[in-house]
């Protein structure tokens, strides 16, 4: 993306709860985890005003890049225990009181608090000026998440490098911890599941130890983790407590909240024992709630989402085109990882395969982007790093324009110009035609994978103006879409005939 300025350069994981940084530690010739100034190597991602009001990273990284009309902000605002405003261009913004005044950012402007903040730390570590970074996102980010990431890097004071994909790193770190082990062979095909707090994402990779690490699909979904796990757990309860009291909590934002609180306890006891107690004091109406879950009942509970994990290791297996049996090993990230029937899970679709736990998910991802930072920052020094680590990622979804339905004639058919996990960087054309007798056309690009462009998300929409019409009544047109290494694209449509032409990057709107 970006040349070397003249600090350092630095891997940091923005992660939705925790976040974390690593950095090439010359003297010692690998890569260190970056302590705060409380000497810890994780850091919460709260971005915190004043004591009553406390920003939580996990909100913000639903917010930024969205939209303030999603159907997901506007489900996820009610339970934010801050204002959400709609902005310019439809942006979300947070509306927040400090110094008894009222405050607005923007989610990238909060996340860039984060960032400054590891920077910071990253800084009295090195005890140098950190310039550059190679920031990390879910591999399921879309176009305009990502560019408002990158955005928060630079409101940091940070030359992004690149962004790279959250599982992506993790193979990194975790191709590079064992490149050098006896038993390695040449190359391998890995599968790095990593099942969070919100988000779930699967990588397939080939990792070669010559340094080449070739991303073969990605897949996933950003709205299914332990929250999910939590809220099943919670409803459970919440039947309970009416079975048991005739009450109905459901619509008392405070008793929920609290029992959400030990329903998360006892779903992480659940991975080390086969029952669990949930127990909250004075719940509601000064009833106190106490009850026990068991490993089955969870797991019970939780069958469908824990079946749609599956689902989606096949999906991506099928994209990557290789079998179960191709598979040389199966890397498990992510706090929701830990839950044993998780592991049950995979351990059987592939084969009672032993799965891959070594790595510390708190920091793998955080490493494989020092690595990568290293390696961009283009120091030949290092002959650890570079042995040529060559990376190819992939586009997580399809990029398209909308084109007429000859059914309804509405312009709502999706038109796939480059298919998910294409290889980036990558550059494709397409010939289109306009609609007859107009000299106006109005490209609409989209991200997704529905036929129908309504269920994708609407990047941008750009004009060409003044069509040449041939004599059919209709222009060709050339639409060219190319996207970098970070996977942000940039849109170009072409008047054939006239070299009419004009281009967009579909950067935040
Ligand atoms: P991450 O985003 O990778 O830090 O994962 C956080 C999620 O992992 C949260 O939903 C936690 O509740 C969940 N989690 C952490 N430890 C465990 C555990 N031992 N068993 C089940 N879930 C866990």
């Amino acid at each position: 993306m970006s040349h070397r300025s003249k600090g350092a350069a630095i891997g940091i994981d923005l992660g939705t709860t925790y976040s974390c940084a690593g950095v090439w530690f010359y003297k010692k010739n690998r890569v260190e985890i970056i302590p705060n100034e409380q000497g810890n190597k994780i850091t919460p991602s709260f971005i915190s005003f004043n004591d009553s009001e406390l920003l939580v990273g996990e909100d913000v990284k639903r917010l930024i890049g969205s939209r303030f009309t999603d159907p997901q902000v506007q489900k996820d605002m009610k339970s934010w225990p801050f204002k959400v405003i709609e902005g310019p261009s439809e942006k979300p913004i947070v509306v927040v009181e400090f110094n008894g005044e009222e405050k607005k950012y923007a989610p990238e402007e909060l996340s860039a608090m984060v960032l400054k903040k590891m920077k910071e730390a990253a800084e009295e570590f090195i005890g140098t000026e950190v310039t550059d970074a190679v920031i990390t996102v879910p591999a399921y980010f879309n176009n305009m998440q990502r560019e408002a990431t990158k955005e928060a890097g630079v409101i940091a004071g940070l030359n992004v490098l690149r962004l790279i994909n959250e599982p992506t790193a993790a193979a990194i770190a975790h191709g590079v911890d064992h490149m050098e082990d006896k038993d390695w062979v040449k190359e391998k095909n890995v599968l790095v599941f990593d099942l969070g707090g919100g988000t779930f994402d699967v990588s397939l990779l080939r990792v070669v130890n010559t340094g080449s690490i070739d991303v073969k699909a990605v897949g996933g979904d950003t709205h299914l983790g332990g929250e999910d796990f939590d809220m099943t757990l919670v409803n459970h309860c919440v039947k309970e407590f009416e079975k048991k009291h005739s009450e109905d909590i459901s619509g008392n934002p405070r008793a929920l909240a609290r029992l959400k609180v030990a329903c998360e306890k006892a779903k992480r006891d659940l991975s080390s024992t086969t029952l669990a107690s949930i127990e909250v004091d004075c719940l509601y109406k000064g009833i106190d709630f106490s009850t026990k879950i068991s490993r089955a009942k969870f797991e019970e509970l939780n069958s469908g989402f824990f079946e749609k994990c599956v689902d989606i290791v096949v999906k991506c297996l099928n994209d990557g085109k290789m079998d179960v049996k191709e598979v040389d090993e199966v890397v498990v990230v992510g706090g929701s990882s830990r839950i044993p029937k998780v592991q049950r899970m995979l351990e059987d679709f592939f084969n009672r395969k032993v799965l891959s736990k070594d790595m510390n998910g708190d920091e793998a991802v955080a490493f494989g982007a020092a690595i990568l930072a290293e390696k961009l920052s283009g120091n030949d020094n290092n002959d650890s790093v570079n042995r040529d680590l060559m990376l190819l990622d992939v586009i997580p979804l399809s990029l398209g324009i909308a084109v007429d339905n000859a059914c309804n004639g509405e312009k709502d058919i999706m038109c796939v110009v480059i298919p998910r996990n294409t290889c980036i960087p990558t550059s494709v054309k397409k010939i289109f035609y306009s609609v007859v007798n107009k000299t106006k056309v109005r490209i609409d690009v989209f991200q997704g994978e529905s036929m129908n462009v309504k269920n994708n998300i609407l990047l941008r929409q750009f004009s060409l103006h003044n069509l040449t019409l041939c004599p059919n009544g209709n222009s060709e047109l050339e639409v060219c879409f190319s996207i970098d290494a970070n996977g942000i694209l940039q849109v170009s449509a072409e008047e054939t005939s006239t070299g009419n032409r004009k281009s967009i990057t579909i950067a935040k709107t």
